[in-house]
């Protein structure tokens, strides 16, 4: 079987670094046709100043574009859909990207969100219970599709890279149902569903620490690009020290058969490993001793809801709630038994879709306990059910609602990481 190729390459100019990359590939001419429509999808999926690392950097995005014109394709559009209750364009705006994009000479620019010539695409063999995925016509009838993402630590998933960055191809309502199916698993569905033609990875300043929104970017000076998405993010997990036995991912990528990630399997062209490799802070599979004031009943967890519970913690504590909900009992995972030692009672989080279970077994033995619903939850729903002791979503009327007080707790979440650094 042929391997599967992947080449890093470390510089200080993005436009070389991105041209190299690309020759390890076989070069920009033979992957991209003249006189082709080329779709470009950077990761733009919050709002974030542009040397922030919440998204792909603008410099990253000029240089590709300026790449991709060397092979005289006839229109390149740059698209994205940002993450559920952002912007497309603001996140576009504040990150660089759409100044960048429009400097390099991208044709057009679209916000996949606001988009109604959506075609229903089926999914092959699903592995998550999403069976069709609504897609633009403008991306499915493209010759190409480029993706663009950028390293950064992600709290449901544990990082976001190649594969990842593609959730942004769907709308919020996909995203939503995405949340509430194993993530990992689709994943893999919508990775299987929509292949681009290559990716580049963003990796000179990737972000390490509270991903995908509160991390601290870190200067590694990378490019990495390939066709197989997999191979790309297990060797960006290489890349920084991360242990890819450990993330669900890669799991769920041999499960629906999508690529490889046995470093034999893949040919590392440019830079080796080594000479590039820099260990990140990537705090989401710390383990549990770290919180000792809590009680946790853990069971088969998957690392996406494990990496969603260190956050929790942190963010209790950033927002002065941590001491205030200690004792209480939270269980993870799929637990065949009513957990030791617990007590019913608004004391008692269970999380995640896989405790549903659970708690029916509770409410039969005439207990009860507090749910958070999703497979992972949502990124504030384990705090806030910790924190208002009550259901997530329970009284509210009003989305923005939600939208709302995430943007006051990131800040407040972002100046208390700060204040840790400086200690
Ligand atoms: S809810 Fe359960 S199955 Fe879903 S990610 Fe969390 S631990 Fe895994």
């Amino acid at each position: 079987m042929a391997k599967s190729i992947v080449s890093i390459v470390k510089g200080k100019d993005p436009e070389g670094m991105v041209e190299q990359a690309l020759d390890h590939l076989g070069g920009v001419k033979s992957l991209i046709k003249a006189g082709s429509t080329v779709v470009v999808k950077p990761n733009a999926g919050h709002e974030g100043a542009p040397d922030s690392s919440v998204n792909t950097s603008p410099e990253v995005v000029s240089a590709t574009i300026r790449v991709l014109k060397k092979a005289n394709p006839g229109k390149i559009i740059l698209a994205e859909a940002s993450a559920i209750g952002c912007d497309t364009m603001e996140c576009l705006e504040s990150s660089g990207i759409k100044a960048a994009a429009e400097e390099a000479g991208v044709d057009e620019i679209r916000d996949i969100k606001s988009d109604e010539d959506l075609v229903k695409k089926q999914i092959n063999n699903p592995t998550s219970d999403i069976k069709n995925l609504d897609l633009p016509r403008f991306l499915l009838e493209a010759d190409h599709l480029v993706n663009l993402p950028i390293f950064k630590s992600h709290v449901s998933m544990v990082f976001t890279c190649a594969l990842k960055n593609l959730k942004g191809v769907v709308q919020d309502l996909h995203h939503y149902v995405m949340h509430c199916t194993d993530l990992a698993a689709a994943m893999m569905d919508l990775g299987d569903l929509v292949q681009p033609d290559f990716t580049v990875v963003d990796m000179i300043r990737p972000m390490e620490g509270f991903g995908p929104h509160s991390g601290t970017p870190t200067e590694m000076g990378c490019v990495v690009a390939g066709k197989d998405m997999v191979a790309i993010d297990a060797t960006a997990c290489r890349m920084v020290g991360l242990p890819i036995e450990k993330v669900d991912y890669f799991d769920a990528a041999r499960e629906k058969g999508l690529g490889t990630f046995d470093e034999d399997q893949i040919e590392i062209l440019g830079n080796s490993i080594e000479e590039v490799a820099k260990k990140l802070y990537l705090p989401y599979l710390e383990g549990f001793d770290a919180w000792p004031e809590y009680n946790f009943h853990v069971q088969r967890a998957c690392s996406t809801c494990q990496g969603l519970l260190a956050f929790t913690m942190s963010k209790l504590k950033s927002l002065a709630q941590y001491d205030k909900n200690k004792g209480i009992h939270i269980v993870l995972g799929r637990h065949n038994k009513i957990p030791e030692g617990i007590e019913f009672g608004k004391d008692l989080v269970l999380m995640g879709d896989c405790s549903l279970a659970l708690k029916k077994k509770i409410e039969r033995e005439g207990g009860s306990c507090l749910h958070v619903g999703g497979c992972p939850p949502g990124e504030p729903a384990p705090a806030w059910t910790i924190v208002d002791r009550k259901q997530f979503g329970e009284g509210i009327t009003d989305p923005m609602e939600v939208r709302n007080r995430q943007v006051e707790e990131e800040k407040i979440f972002k100046e208390w990481l700060r204040e840790q650094m400086r200690d």
